[in-house]
């Protein structure tokens, strides 16, 4: 329930690369709030700039101090329109809001979308690979071991799974997804979306390792990778074939192995060799 005096918190789409991409009703509700929560206050101050948008702006973070989180909810309360933004694209997708959305529902304030760019759904409307449900799952760990983990997991969804990767590690989470979901599994890499250097990488994921070991600035920038799920990859063979080179590795060295598992399924022995001595480790 929303109080009549109440103000409305405004969750604000910015756009993730071309400016252009910036929604009409964005720039108007950001020109009539009374003040604008960003993550960085310089990096918001170009964007209002450009769209001639003078509004206060002040720094919000979930992990913000409470304090901060409650003079927001005293000042919608007392009538302020609040509008949050994030450095670019959706507020709280893998961004900060979701602490003070809840603040707000739970003071029965008034919360309202203004839709627009969002770096995942962008990437996942070209991916090319199914989309009629799909997983969402942000950044992976950093670390390898727990990055595994989480990939491991994640064999068994059967959707689409969509991630942010920081761009020096994509190397090493495409190595880390072969050793997973083996070399054959459908992926994608949409780099830079809606800038001048876009580019977009559909293949398998060794097509995907050799793309970007082979042009440096498929390391630079901002990536969104997106993988086939289990049962909308083309790689039935591959999964079999990762079955089959576990199996064999239980009893033969990595080069054995990976040479017969190639010979059943017709697949690549190198990359084979590749997975089998991720697969040891
Ligand atoms: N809230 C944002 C959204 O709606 O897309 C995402 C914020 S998250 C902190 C930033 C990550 O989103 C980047 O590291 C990258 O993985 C992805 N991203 C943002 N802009 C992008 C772009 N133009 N092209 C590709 N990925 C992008």
């Amino acid at each position: 329930m929303n109080s009549n005096q109440s103000g409305t918190l405004y969750i604000v789409a910015t756009p993730i690369g071309n400016l252009g991409d910036m929604v009409p009703r964005a720039v108007e509700i950001l020109q009539s709030v009374t003040a604008i929560a960003c993550e960085d206050k310089r990096h918001s101050k170009k964007l209002l700039d450009h769209f001639a948008i003078d509004k206060p702006l002040f720094p919000y973070h979930d992990h913000s101090d409470k304090k901060i989180s409650d003079s927001i909810i005293a000042r919608l309360q007392s009538g302020d329109d609040i509008a949050l933004i994030s450095d670019a694209g959706t507020p709280l997708i893998s961004d900060p809001g979701y602490r003070l959305v809840l603040a707000a529902r739970v003071a029965g304030i008034r919360v309202i979308p203004v839709p627009g760019a969002c770096a995942a759904i962008a990437a996942l409307s070209v991916a090319g690979l199914p989309t009629d449900r799909f997983r969402f799952v942000g950044f992976l760990p950093a670390k390898t071991t727990q990055r595994k983990k989480v990939l491991q997991e994640l064999m068994a969804v059967a959707e689409t799974t969509v991630f942010y990767e920081a761009p020096h590690r994509i190397l090493e989470t495409l190595h880390d997804a072969v050793a997973i979901f083996g070399p054959q599994h459908s992926g994608f890499i949409a780099r830079e979306v809606s800038k001048t250097f876009e580019t977009y990488l559909h293949g398998t994921l060794s097509e995907l390792v050799t793309a970007v070991e082979n042009d440096s600035n498929q390391q630079r920038g901002e990536i969104v990778l997106v993988l086939a799920g289990r049962e909308t990859s083309d790689n039935s063979v591959t999964v079999d074939g990762e079955k089959i080179l576990r199996l064999l590795l239980a009893e033969l060295p990595a080069a054995k192995a990976a040479a017969l598992t190639a010979k059943i399924t017709g697949g690549d022995k190198k990359q084979f060799y590749q997975l089998a001595l991720a697969l040891k480790d």
